[in-house]
């Protein structure tokens, strides 16, 4: 269910300044439930619901957003990692302001294959 600025848990995050990569309109926190040694989450600092409105981005700043996440991985010390997006409900999205998790090193047994579990048919 899309969230609304002034009372989305994100945008909240944003504001609350506690991030380990920030700048160009981007900010890195870490995941408050961690699937991996290192999990981070990569947003915006403008409130967009979900991935599937990339267009709410200009081309200069998606390219920007690419950039923030790459270097978000690069300071974390992390040289193979995963990047994912959560698309929907159906895709398993369930924080609706834009994210992209950024996971390296071990994964926590078990917490991958449930993140990417979703509905069967
Ligand atoms: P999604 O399922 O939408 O792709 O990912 C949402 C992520 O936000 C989850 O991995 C979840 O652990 C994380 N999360 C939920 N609440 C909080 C919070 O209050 N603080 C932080 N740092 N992460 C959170
Ligand atoms: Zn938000």
């Amino acid at each position: 269910m899309p969230s609304q600025p002034d009372t989305c848990l994100f945008c909240r995050l944003v504001a609350e300044g506690d991030h380990v990569h920030a700048g160009d309109g981007f900010v890195a926190i870490r995941d408050i439930n961690p699937i991996a040694e290192t999990h981070l989450l990569v947003l915006p600092e403008r409130h967009v619901d979900t991935f599937r409105d990339i267009d709410a981005f200009p081309d200069e700043e998606a390219g920007r957003m690419l950039r923030f996440v790459a270097d978000t991985a690069a300071e974390a010390g992390l040289s193979d990692y995963k990047v994912l997006v959560n698309v929907g409900a159906g895709g398993g999205q369930t924080v609706f302001h834009l994210h992209w998790h950024v996971l390296g090193g071990a994964f926590h047994r078990g917490k991958l294959s449930r993140a990417l579990e979703l509905e069967t048919a």
